[in-house]
């Protein structure tokens, strides 16, 4: 490895101490006999005030810098009150190891607001942006914290196949692919392979993976290829054991955030709402009330809420101090979902975690009746020959389970408070976007 210090590890009280950094060139400053380099690494930014009375190779070498050169530098550490940091460094070695052409095609030290469109094509460039290595750094902390809630519960961290033959939403929104010769899919989510792992008695598990939807969206949370975090579990009483579980595991990994991502936290300007109480559970009548009498506000589809709805309902639970809550009992659900039946009420047992006005993931406990579920697939019209797979899970015998499918690029975009969903995505994928 080359011998480098992180920026963010040089000290006042290192002054006099001779230190190497090596990153990109953030800034050149001129000031005639004196040239200021502001060099960037993952952790931050170091001054370099190179001066000419010093030593005027140096100096010389220095003019023919570059923004967004890579450079290492060896110096002594001096403590100052001027610098940013409180430290800089009188240089004594400076080494290009990689020029960069010019001009940049998009600026990355300048505050020069890029259209998004922009950025993705020059997402390499764009994501040198202290403020995109933050999301990117808090995203991973924020999903190590997940993962290790999920670890300390006994959960098993599993991987099911992308490649499928049929989706478990279905048809429309579905990714073809050749697959030796034959039409196969992508996956749309492990739902059903998460079941088929709760008949094989696996009991607890969890996937962090990759969904894909075919969809003709133009929304700042749609995305064609989404990171998808899906939990399983069996033995539950009902669908609140789910709920607990989801409650539990987002309260902590966002308590992990603002403990150890608080950097990340700053550099992005975000002041994180650790929800501290219950999670609200209402139903789906009691959402649509709330709409109607305090929005007049009617969604158009009569089984769901709407982008509005959500939103509304979301402003509506954060004044009162619930940045998170959850819809339960959406009427006329899938046949995978669990139905509760009162008259002519059909109410299913799943729910839909809404976080800062948007749905975050939907979930809820899984029929596991075998013939309830034929039945169900009977008055939806799904095929029972297309699930056979999945429906000889069932037969031999299958514990009371549920689970859920949480957005992490979704959840990204809420803690990072994010415009845009893809904004929270390295290389997002989009109806006219696979490149870079
Ligand atoms: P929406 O109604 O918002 O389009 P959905 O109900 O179709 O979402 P689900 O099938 O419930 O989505 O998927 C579970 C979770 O996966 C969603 O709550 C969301 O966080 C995420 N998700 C689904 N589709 C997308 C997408 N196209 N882009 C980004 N995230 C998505
Ligand atoms: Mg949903």
């Amino acid at each position: 490895m080359i011998d480098r210090t992180y920026s963010d590890e040089i000290t006042a009280e290192q002054d006099g101490e001779t230190v190497s950094i090596a990153g990109h060139v953030h800034e050149i400053r001129d000031l005639g006999g004196l040239t200021f380099v502001i060099v960037r690494d993952r952790e931050g930014q170091t001054q370099v005030v190179f001066k000419e009375e010093n030593d005027e190779d140096l100096f010389e070498a220095v003019q023919d810098l570059h923004k967004e050169d890579v450079v290492q530098i060896s110096g002594r550490v001096k403590a100052s009150d001027q610098a940013p940091g409180g430290v800089e460094l009188a240089p004594t070695r400076l080494e290009v190891i990689s020029e960069s052409d010019t001009p940049l095609p998009m600026e990355v030290a300048k505050d020069v607001e890029a259209d998004l469109s922009t950025r993705l094509d020059n997402r390499a460039i764009d994501l040198r942006k202290p403020e995109n290595y933050a999301i990117f750094s808090l995203r991973s902390k924020l999903m190590s914290a997940m993962e290790e809630w999920f670890d300390d519960e006994g959960y098993v961290d599993v991987d099911t196949p992308l490649i499928s033959q049929e989706g478990a939403e279905g048809g429309a929104e579905l990714f073809p692919v050749v697959y030796y010769g034959d039409e196969v899919f992508l996956s749309q989510s492990p739902q059903l392979y998460k079941q088929m792992l709760m008949a094989a008695g696996f009991d607890k598990i969890y996937e962090t993976g990759t969904a894909f939807r075919a969809e003709a969206f133009a929304t700042s949370r749609h995305v064609s290829e989404i990171a998808m975090f899906d939990v399983e579990l069996a033995y539950i009483e009902d669908h609140h054991d789910v709920m607990d579980v989801q409650e539990e595991s987002l309260r902590y990994a966002l308590e992990q955030v603002a403990e150890n991502a608080q950097d990340e936290l700053d550099v992005l300007d975000v002041d994180l709402d650790v929800p501290t109480e219950d999670f609200p559970r209402i139903t789906f009548e009691e959402a649509r009330d709330i709409l109607a009498t305090e929005f007049d506000h009617v969604p158009d589809d009569s089984d769901d809420l709407d982008t509005k709805g959500e939103k509304l309902l979301g402003e509506y639970f954060e004044e009162q101090g619930h940045p998170a809550f959850f819809v339960v009992g959406y009427p006329n659900e899938k046949f995978y979902y669990r139905q509760d039946v009162s008259g002519d009420d059909i109410a299913s047992r799943k729910f839909d975690l809404i976080y800062k006005g948007q749905e975050l993931s939907s979930g809820g406990q899984r029929e596991h009746d075998i013939e309830t579920m034929e039945q169900l697939m009977d008055e939806q019209g799904a095929d029972p020959e297309n699930f056979k797979f999945y429906l000889e899970a069932f037969r031999f015998g299958i514990p009371p389970h549920g689970g859920y499918g949480l957005g992490i690029d979704r959840l990204v975009q809420k803690v990072a408070d994010l415009e845009n969903i893809k904004e929270a995505i390295l290389f997002p994928r989009d109806p006219d976007r696979v490149t870079p």
